[in-house]
C-alpha cells in the first residue's frame, strides 16, 4: 500500500483551502502534507468560487468557523454546487454543527469537528483522497496467460515500457507469495467464465510491491473456444474502502430504520404526554433502544433559567447511580466559565462533540469514558414561537452519547436535530396544557366573582351556602350569615362621586377579607350589600366577627372620602331551619340596625345580651 502513495502520485492532489484563519489553515498544511500535493489558499467565497472555475480541485476544504452562519451559507451552499460531485471537507467548530445540517443538502458528506485532533484531519483526508490514489488497471491475457494488451494506468502504476510488458507472461508480475491465488483464480475464470475477486500482490519494476485486487473475465468464440481473459486490477485500498464503505453505508441504513421508527413511536406518544417528568421519561425510555446510544440525558431550564437534568438512562440501565452522577458532573461542567461545546449546548445551539477529549479532562468525564462513550450529540429544545420576531427561547436540551465516532450522515443528523424538534413540540404541547387549564381556572374564577371588588359573587355564595348548609345540618355545626349595607351611600355617591363609590365598595371588600378565615366567604350581595357566609360560626363568634368587620371599616382611612360605615345584621341558621329563613332574620336585623341610628351591628331576634349592642 504504501508504494502506491508514490511521490509523483502524492503531488497530484490539488487542493482549495477556503478561510481567514491563519492557524487553522496551517495546522491543516501540517497535518494533510503528505496526502496534498498543489495548495491554494483564498478567505473569500469569491475568491473561491473564481478558482473553482479555472482549475480542476481535487479537494476543498471549508474553514466555517471563519463565517457566519446566517450570512455565508447560501455562498457555501453556492461554492458547493460548482464541485459537481467532487470531494468537500468542511471543518466545523463542534459547538455549531447546525453548519451540517445547512450544507449536507448541497452535497456536503465529510466533515470534521473542533478543535481538531491530531491526525483526524490526517485520517479524513486520506480517506478522501484515496479515490484520486486508486486506479483501474485493465491487462487481457491469451490462454497461455501472457499479456497482449493492458492499459496505461497499468504501466504507470508497475513502472514498465509497453514493450518489456506485451507477450510476457503474467504470473511474472506476480509476488510470488500471490501465485497460488492468482493461477487459480484464472483457472476459474476459465470454468465459470467469471472470477471472484481475489486480493493479490504485483510486483512493480523497482520491486517494490503493490496491492490489487484482480477481476477476470473470460471470453469464448462461438465455437466454445478461448479467446482472452480479461483482467481488472484494482487499487486494493480503493476497493477495501470502497467495500467499507458500503458496508458502513448498510450499518447506517438500518440503523437509521430504527431511529426513525423510535422517532414515530415518540411522535405518537406526545400527543398523551401530561408533563415534563413523563415527556423526558419517554424520550429517554425509548431513544435509549437506539443502536448505538449508550446514553441519553434530558435536560431542562428550571423557573431560574437554570438547566437542570431532569432524566436521563443508560442503556442496559446498568449503573444507574454513577450514571446520573456522570450526567450531572456533565452539567457541572457546562456551566463553568469557558465556551465550550456543552456551553453552547446550554445557550441553543446544536453541538456534535465527536470525542470527550473536546468537553473535557479524563477525570472531570471519567464515567463516560468507562461507558465506551465515543460521541455526544447534543439537540437544543426550544419554545415555539407565535410571534416573527420572537426569537427562539431555550427551554432545555436532549444528549444523545453514543459509543461510535461516525462522520455522520445527513439523515442521520436529521433525525437527531428532529428529535429536539420533538421534544420542543413535547414541551409546548404541555405549556398549552397548563395554559388551557390556567384559562379555564380564570374563567371560573370570573364567573364566581364580582367584577368591581373581587368578592364572590350571588350565584357562587348560593352555591356554598348550599354546600356549608347540607354538611353544617348533618354534623349539627353552627352556621352563621352577616348581612352588611353600607350606611349612606347614596351620599357618598352624591358627595364624591360614583367613581369614589367605586373605591369605597373596594376597600370595603379588602378590610373585611383581611378578618375571614380561608372557611368564611365574603359575597357582594348586591349594590352596596355584602354577605359573609360563616360556616362553623355560633352566634356569639358570628357577632363578635361582625363586630370586628365593622370597626375595621370605621377605622380603615379611604382616600378622598370620610366616615364611611357599615350597619349588620347577624343571624345564624337554626337547625332545621332554611338558609331563607336566616337570610331574612338577618335582614331584619340590619333593618333594625339601620333604624336604630347605623353603623353598628344586630343579632337577630335579640337574643344576645344587651352590651352586645353597640350604639355611635
Ligand atoms: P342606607 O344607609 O339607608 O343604606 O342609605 P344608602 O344611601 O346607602 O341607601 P340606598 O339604598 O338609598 O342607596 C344605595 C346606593 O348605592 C344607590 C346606588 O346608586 C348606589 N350603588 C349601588 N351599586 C353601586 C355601585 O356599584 N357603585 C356605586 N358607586 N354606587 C352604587
Ligand atoms: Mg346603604
Ligand atoms: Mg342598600
Amino acid at each position: 500500500m504504501a508504494a502506491m502513495q508514490s511521490k509523483d502520485q502524492k503531488t497530484t492532489h490539488e487542493v482549495l483551502f477556503v478561510g481567514t484563519d491563519t492557524d487553522r489553515r496551517r495546522q491543516f498544511e501540517t497535518e494533510c502534507k503528505t496526502q496534498i500535493g498543489r495548495r491554494h489558499f483564498v478567505t473569500t467565497t469569491e475568491d473561491a468560487a473564481t478558482l473553482l472555475k479555472q482549475r480542476v480541485i481535487d479537494l476543498l476544504v471549508l474553514d466555517l468557523e471563519s463565517f457566519t452562519r446566517p450570512t455565508h451559507v447560501r455562498s457555501l451552499g453556492e461554492l458547493m454546487g460548482l464541485r459537481s460531485g467532487m470531494e468537500t471537507l468542511a471543518l466545523c467548530p463542534a459547538s455549531a454543527a447546525a453548519w451540517l445540517l445547512d450544507l449536507m443538502p448541497h452535497g456536503l458528506k465529510h466533515y470534521c469537528l473542533s478543535p481538531y485532533l491530531s491526525a483526524e484531519l490526517t485520517r479524513r483526508v486520506q480517506d478522501m483522497t484515496l479515490k484520486v490514489d486508486a486506479f483501474d488497471m485493465t491487462q487481457r491475457l491469451d490462454d497461455r496467460g501472457d499479456i497482449v494488451d493492458l492499459n496505461a494506468t497499468w504501466l504507470d502504476a508497475m513502472g514498465y515500457t509497453i514493450d518489456e510488458v506485451i507477450g510476457t507472461p503474467f504470473e511474472d508480475y506476480v509476488n510470488p507469495e500471490s501465485r497460488r491465488a492468482v493461477q487459480q483464480a484464472l483457472i476459474t475464470t476459465h470454468t465459470n467464465r467469471r472470477t471472484e475477486t481475489v486480493v493479490c500482490q504485483l510486483r512493480r519494476k523497482d520491486g517494490s510491491i503493490l496491492d490489487v485486487a484482480l477481476n477476470g473475465v473470460a471470453t469464448y468464440n462461438t465455437h466454445g473456444e478461448h479467446l482472452q481473459t480479461r483482467c481488472e486490477l484494482r487499487g486494493v485500498n480503493y476497493f477495501l474502502a470502497d467495500k467499507l464503505k458500503s458496508e458502513s453505508l448498510l450499518q447506517v441504513e438500518r440503523e437509521l430504520k430504527v431511529l426513525l421508527l423510535v422517532r414515530s413511536k415518540l411522535q405518537q406518544a406526545l400527543m398523551g404526554i401530561k408533563d415534563v417528568n413523563e415527556l423526558s421519561f419517554l424520550m429517554c425510555q425509548e431513544l435509549r433502544k437506539c443502536p448505538g446510544i449508550v446514553g441519553v440525558a434530558f435536560l431542562h431550564k428550571d423557573a431560574n433559567d437554570v438547566m437542570q437534568l431532569d432524566a436521563c438512562m443508560s442503556r442496559d440501565d446498568q449503573d444507574r447511580v454513577s450514571f446520573v452522577k456522570g450526567c450531572e458532573d456533565m452539567l457541572q461542567l457546562s456551566r463553568g466559565k469557558s465556551l465550550g461545546v456543552l456551553s453552547a449546548l446550554m445557550q441553543g445551539e446544536f453541538v456534535i462533540a465527536d470525542s470527550l477529549a473536546k468537553i473535557g479532562g479524563q477525570r472531570d468525564l471519567r464515567f463516560f469514558h468507562a461507558m465506551g462513550v465515543r460521541t455526544i450529540v447534543g439537540t437544543p429544545i426550544v419554545a415555539e414561537s407565535i410571534m416573527f420576531d420572537e426569537a427562539a427561547k431555550t427551554l432545555g436540551a436532549l444528549c444523545l452519547m453514543l459509543d461510535r465516532r461516525h462522520n455522520f450522515p445527513r439523515e442521520w443528523l436529521e433525525v437527531m436535530a428532529d428529535l429536539g424538534a420533538l421534544a420542543s413540540f413535547g414541551l409546548n404541547i404541555i405549556e398549552w396544557g397548563h395554559e388551557k387549564a390556567d384559562l379555564m381556572r380564570q374563567l371560573r374564577d370570573m364567573a364566581m366573582t364580582d367584577t368591581l371588588t373581587g368578592a364572590a359573587n350571588r350565584r357562587s355564595a348560593n352555591e356554598f351556602m348550599q354546600r356549608e348548609y347540607a354538611h353544617s345540618q348533618k354534623e349539627g355545626l353552627p352556621f352563621t350569615l352577616i348581612m352588611m349595607d353600607v350606611d349612606k351611600f347614596k351620599r357618598i355617591n352624591d358627595t364624591y362621586g360614583h367613581e369614589q363609590g367605586d373605591q369605597v365598595l373596594k376597600a370595603i371588600t379588602r378590610a373585611a377579607k383581611d378578618l375571614l378565615r380561608g372557611s368564611d366567604l365574603l359575597v357582594r350581595w348586591g349594590g352596596e350589600e355584602f354577605l359573609v357566609v360563616a360556616p362553623n360560626t355560633d352566634a356569639a363568634d358570628g357577632f363578635a366577627l361582625a363586630e370586628n368587620i365593622r370597626l375595621a371599616i370605621e377605622k380603615t382611612p379611604i382616600e378622598g372620602c370620610h366616615n364611611v360605615s357599615v350597619s349588620m345584621g347577624v343571624s345564624l341558621i337554626a337547625a332545621g331551619k332554611s338558609i331563607e329563613d336566616a337570610l331574612g332574620r338577618a335582614d331584619a336585623a340590619l333593618y333594625r340596625a339601620k333604624e336604630t341610628g347605623r353603623n353598628r351591628c344586630i343579632m337577630a331576634e335579640d337574643k344576645l345580651p344587651p352590651e352586645a349592642t353597640t350604639t355611635t
